[in-house]
């Protein structure tokens, strides 16, 4: 989680952190694989990730009356709820809020530049190669010709020559017909599409683990608390040993850190699901919206469409929509 702070801080843009998050083959917060921009914005502006910080400024727990009193900065000594590490400071975060806003204001210009120079961006980091995982690069050959070209190329093979990976250059406009292709193909079979799309969505939905691990986490750290109140008491009637008493407090304490971070994992893992339903509402919404088949590629529809594009060879993409469902695309005759 303070990579993914540290590196946005550093410039990296949510792609190249999720990029980066795939390579080191770190799990998500799911377990899965695949890392997708929006789970790493999600982590940018889940203020669960310096939670602790806010609780800690505003309440204190008498553990003797149980009563919850405003912490106005002096003792804290019985401060068991809070008493955990915070994820990333506030400084981090709110550095990171900043940050996007940033970007954000930059982007509003991008995107008006991207619009008028049409599709030539509309291809950026979504193409990987499927030999080495790279990402693909735009070149464009003979710029100053009137054959010039534009491919798309493995990053690899630019910068470390076929003998690291010897992926096949690809046609910029083969790329573009061929998701019009696949959209059209789509827009055709638009009724059978949608319902495999809300089948899918449904027993992901269905397969949630539910409430129940939760509650049995909250259940635990219920305990934990209670167990730590105890230690308290104990402790404040000289009924146990200094040495014991700091053991014993670390020990729980650690115990209950490591279920508030199951906890937090359960809870995105929830988030997570909501957003893929989105994302396939999304589509949905766009395949009904849509009156006619694509006569030429199409920047928005695209990028609403798609994750990414695997080339497994010149002849042969993957494309990952937005809903994680992935579809091959092969050129028969070329
Ligand atoms: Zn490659």
């Amino acid at each position: 989680m303070r990579r993914i702070y540290e590196e946005y801080l550093d410039g990296k843009s949510y792609q190249a952190i999720a990029r980066g998050l795939m390579r080191d083959k770190i799990k998500t917060v799911t377990g899965g694989d695949t890392w997708w921009d929006s789970s790493i914005t999600l982590i940018l502006t889940n203020e669960k990730y310096y939670g602790a910080l806010l609780q800690q400024k505003t309440v204190t727990v008498d553990f003797l009356t149980h009563k919850r009193i405003r912490n106005k900065g002096q003792e804290q000594q019985y401060l068991i709820e809070d008493n955990h590490e915070p994820i990333v400071s506030k400084e981090i975060f709110d550095a990171v809020q900043k940050e996007k806003e940033r970007r954000a204001k930059l982007k509003g210009s991008v995107m008006r530049e991207s619009k008028r120079y049409s599709s030539k961006y509309a291809l950026s980091s979504k193409v990987y190669c499927g030999c080495c995982g790279a990402i693909f690069k735009r070149r464009t050959w003979n710029s100053n010709n009137p054959s010039k070209k534009v491919v798309w190329q493995c990053k690899t093979y630019v910068n470390e020559g076929k003998a690291a990976c010897d992926a096949k250059s690809v046609d910029e406009q083969v790329l573009h017909s061929a998701f019009v292709r696949l959209f059209n193909r789509m827009y055709e079979n638009k009724e059978r599409l949608i319902k495999t799309l809300k089948a899918n969505i449904e027993s992901a939905l269905s397969s949630r683990v539910g409430q129940e691990p939760l509650l049995d986490i909250e259940g635990q750290m219920q305990q934990l608390k209670s167990d730590l109140k105890e230690l308290v008491n104990l402790k404040l009637r000289n009924q146990m040993d200094e040495t014991v008493y700091d053991e014993e407090t670390a020990r729980l304490s650690n115990e209950l850190n490591e279920l508030r971070q199951q906890k937090l994992i359960l809870e995105q893992e929830e988030d997570q699901k909501a957003k893929i339903k989105e994302r396939v509402d999304e589509i949905i919404q766009l395949l009904n919206s849509r009156q006619d088949i694509l006569e030429q590629f199409d920047d928005y529809l695209f990028n609403a469409l798609v994750e990414k594009i695997t080339i497994l060879s010149p002849a042969h993409f993957v494309f990952t929509l937005k809903s994680g469902m992935s579809i091959d695309e092969i050129i028969e005759d070329q």
